[in-house]
């Protein structure tokens, strides 16, 4: 079969490779990949900004049908439609795997980064791992079950918003569009700031529920923030741009006390002002990736279609054309770009 790997270090070292399409083990699930997206840490695997086990098959954020079972394996059948957790392994023992923290066990290993991913025909993991795919969710949408399981943990449970917080979220890309969504569920008000490359972007903030979308290179988003709190700032700011501007801005509208959370990965370190959050008293909180719980709540939300995911998809091109898909990916116009294994 085929499967897109990254083969060595340093940056590059990708190609779409001939490998045995696997067999799974009497606890494991093979699902033939249907829609497999590209996610930001796919491009820091890419460029050696994080951390893999190298050869591997890239890719966690995926859809498919399951195509055959192991022995053991009682809950799903071939022909189910199915998506998993990124964590294809965790000790189960210690205590963050008690906790239900499982990305923080030491032992940890993720697909598409520390095992074979679904940037292939097939994948397999175990089946305690993987859900169905609520009916009247397609493939397409399902494909985006992880980024969206991100945005739930960090908008729902790294930090519980309440009705009436002013929010503010920093990049209009797809983690923010999600970001804004799950916190107009919440009750927020929400303002989405972006750049004067953002345009489209930004109205397409405005189509799917946030109450502002603001060119911060026009705009003054820390006035706005006092303007509409009637004074303080920002209770929340969502940092989901992964560029240190954006980092500095979010910091910066905060009332004091308020919440910074950080979303997307930078790739590297970065400055910061921790000098101003230590003066504000502000709250820095990191969201990284998603745990079971973020799963199964982004499963229930899909289910009762309370997320707009249609125009987040930009284009679906097939696995052979890989280069483009991450050519489009780094360009960062559009949203979310799917492959057709
Ligand atoms: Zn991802
Ligand atoms: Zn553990």
């Amino acid at each position: 079969m085929k499967a897109l790997r990254k083969l060595h270090p340093g940056p590059g070292g990708v190609a779409l490779c001939e490998v045995p399409v696997p067999v799974p083990a009497a606890d494991e699930i093979r699902v033939r990949v249907s829609y497999v997206g590209i996610c930001g840490t796919d491009m820091h695997i890419i460029g050696d900004e994080y951390p893999a086990e190298l050869p591997v098959t890239m890719g966690h954020e995926y859809s498919g049908v399951v195509d055959a079972a192991g022995a053991e394996v009682t809950a799903f059948q071939p022909g189910d439609r199915v998506i998993s957790m990124t964590v294809g392994y965790a000790c189960g023992q210690c205590k963050s795997c008690r906790e239900g923290l499982e990305l923080k066990c030491a032992q940890q290993r993720s697909i598409g980064s520390g095992m074979d991913g679904a940037m292939a025909e097939y994948v397999t993991v175990k089946a305690d791992r993987a859900f169905r795919i609520p009916e009247g969710v397609s493939l397409e949408e399902a494909a985006l079950s992880e980024p969206v399981s991100c945005c739930t943990r960090s908008v729902l449970e790294v930090l519980k918003i309440r009705a009436g917080d002013y929010v503010y979220v920093s990049g209009p890309g797809i983690m923010g569009q999600l970001v804004a969504q799950l916190a107009k569920i919440a009750g927020a008000h929400v303002t989405v700031g972006g750049t004067a490359m953002d345009g489209g972007r930004l109205a397409l903030a405005r189509e799917l529920g946030a109450d502002l979308a603001v060119d911060v290179t026009k705009e003054d988003v820390k006035e706005l923030g006092r303007r509409l709190s009637g004074g303080e700032g920002f209770d929340v700011a969502y940092e989901c741009a992964g560029v240190p501007a954006s980092a500095d801005t979010c910091l910066k509208v905060l009332r004091p006390l308020g919440q910074y959370v950080q979303v997307c990965l930078f790739g590297k370190a970065i400055p910061f002002d921790m000098n101003g959050a230590l003066i504000g008293e502000k709250h820095i909180v990191n969201s990284f990736a998603a745990e079971r719980s973020s799963f199964e709540l982004t499963l229930r939300l899909l289910k009762e279609r309370r997320l707009k995911l249609e125009k987040l998809i930009t284009k679906i091109y097939p696995l052979e054309q890989w280069e483009q898909a991450v050519a489009d990916t780094a360009a960062k116009t559009g949203y979310k770009i799917l492959m057709r294994p």
